[in-house]
């Protein structure tokens, strides 16, 4: 038997996961966190030390739990947590943490720019925030003494997760990136889906510090001395979680919509061949690229979607486990009780459609009756809030109603929140037999670079699980809400 093995590197943790490579059926995941480092408010980093050591440990472990030799893998397929900045030797040695897609610090470089906002936007299709690569690298070469003496040295190197996880598995061989993930550095054109001169100097990256820009599915290189993989197993697909989760969602064509519900929410809408600009706040985004064809999608963002049950667990420490949220919320019985009880959770500013770097999250509303359900309750409220919005914008840009969104990631295990999101939204929400839709498209992914399979055969394989269709008796309380959001936010934060 051979398997194809899928590296799915998160922003909480790293998953490997196992599909049969003759029927591509899922056979097995194994997660591993790793530690988040908030070094100042607003920053985020993570040790790329760390995130290899959760590589190696989540495929020795998964190959060892399956009975299965690591002569079995017939090929390797890698998705990422996108935009998370590396910087690392020639050696593969990083020379810094990573700088993660979440972190801040780059606003005011990105406020310094702004009356080229507009040239950025319709070059890249991004809009110019602190999110987006380039402007982390910008700071890297400026700020980070360990990388100015590297690039004096001729010695450092850049890249996405992707990148990095791809050099470390090959000894250095490919230094390598692909279009979807490329397209989330403010510094790929997204017509030609190459590096661009104008932008390279804006941001001031030097473009032999970047990789190379691949096809999504082609062969990136083979991985060579490795302790826990033999030497020779190609590497042959690529893809940008989002874009990952797009593609195992079987959103190969123009008009496919899904949403995933990770650490923040992500909705890609495939537009085909078209690069359609957003007129309501939406990215521009690389869906995948294929035989030197890009297919394009436009994207809604939110920073913060589980992240916001996380922050209950660890920082108020009102439920042990992220799931734990859903039997909490579940306590209240009568909505009356929170008619008011408003969570925006703007952690880490608003993304689409509203791009307010500065704002924060904040609990409304609150009563002397508040208790802890009505902030689990509201939380999940403000996560489906938040990714309305963004649902609201596709039906704008689209000029189309929207009936039905497929979901996936960790946070669309909550039942209740995705019949609050039906509610919300007025859709049906629909879940897929393989919930672990972002690896399972780089897994795919990788079975079309290695020639396995046609991109058509995806379509065959996506399949229905169950699907949500909201609480009509609690419309007009949400119908309330919803308006209470939009007066917040714009009183608040624009
Ligand atoms: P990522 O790929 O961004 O690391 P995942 O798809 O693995 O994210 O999802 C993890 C996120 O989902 C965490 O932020 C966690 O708090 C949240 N989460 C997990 N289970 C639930 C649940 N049952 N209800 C709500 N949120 C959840």
């Amino acid at each position: 038997m051979n398997y194809i093995l899928s590296i799915d590197q998160g922003t909480t943790g790293t998953t490997a996961v196992l599909i049969d490579a003759n029927t591509m059926n899922f056979v097995d995941k194994l997660n591993k966190e790793f530690p988040q480092i908030f070094p100042r408010p607003s920053w985020v980093e993570h040790n790329l030390n760390d995130i290899w050591e959760t590589v190696e440990h989540t495929v020795k472990q998964i190959l060892k739990n399956n009975n299965i030799t690591s002569d079995q893998i017939s090929s390797i397929g890698i998705t990422n947590q996108r935009e998370t900045t590396c910087a690392f030797k020639k050696n593969g040695i990083p020379l810094s943490n990573a700088i993660v897609w979440q972190d801040r610090r780059t606003s005011e470089f990105c406020n310094s720019l702004s009356e080229k906002k507009d040239y950025i936007r319709k070059k890249t299709g991004l809009q110019l925030d602190s999110y987006f690569s380039g402007t982390k690298m910008n700071w890297l070469l400026s700020n980070n003494e360990n990388v100015k003496k590297a690039y004096e040295n001729k010695d450092l190197l850049f890249g996405t997760i992707d990148t990095y996880l791809l050099y470390k598995l090959s000894a250095g061989q490919s230094h390598k990136t692909e279009a979807s993930n490329a397209s989330r550095t403010l510094l790929m054109d997204l017509e030609t889906t190459e590096w661009c001169d104008d932008l390279l100097e804006i941001f001031k990256v030097p473009r032999e510090t970047l990789p190379e820009i691949s096809d999504s599915f082609c062969n990136f290189g083979v991985t060579k001395d490795l302790s826990f993989l033999p030497d020779g197993i190609p590497i042959t697909g690529i893809l940008g979680d989002q874009q990952s989760a797009l593609f195992g969602q079987a959103g190969l064509k123009s008009g496919d919509l899904k949403c995933t519900y990770g650490t923040g929410a992500f909705m890609l809408l495939n537009t085909g061949t078209e690069i359609k600009e957003s007129q309501h706040g939406l990215l521009t985004t690389v869906a995948y690229k294929e035989n030197g064809v890009a297919y394009y999608a436009l994207e809604g963002s939110t920073y913060i979607c589980g992240a916001a049950v996380q922050w209950l667990r660890d920082n108020l420490e009102i439920i042990k486990n992220s799931s734990d949220i859903e039997d909490l919320a579940r306590k209240v019985k009568n909505l009356d009780e929170m008619e008011h009880v408003m969570f925006l959770p703007f952690f880490t500013g608003i993304g689409s459609p509203y791009w307010s770097s500065d704002a924060k999250a904040s609990i409304l509303g609150l009563t002397r009756d508040t208790k802890k359900e009505h902030i689990a309750r509201a939380c999940l409220d403000g996560m489906a809030l938040s990714i309305n919005d963004l649902l609201q914008a596709m039906a704008l840009d689209t000029n189309e109603e929207i009936k039905t969104l497929k979901v996936d990631g960790g946070a669309a295990l909550n039942e209740l929140l995705m019949n609050i999101q039906s509610t919300i939204s007025q859709v049906e929400i629909i879940r897929p037999k393989v919930i672990e839709t972002t690896a399972y498209g780089a897994a795919l992914a990788s079975a079309i670079g290695a020639g396995m399979i046609k991109k058509e055969k995806v379509l065959e394989l996506w399949k229905k699980s169950d699907s949500f269709h909201g609480n009509k008796g609690e419309t007009s309380h949400y119908e309330m809400k919803k308006e209470k959001w939009t007066h917040y936010i714009k009183a608040l934060f624009l």
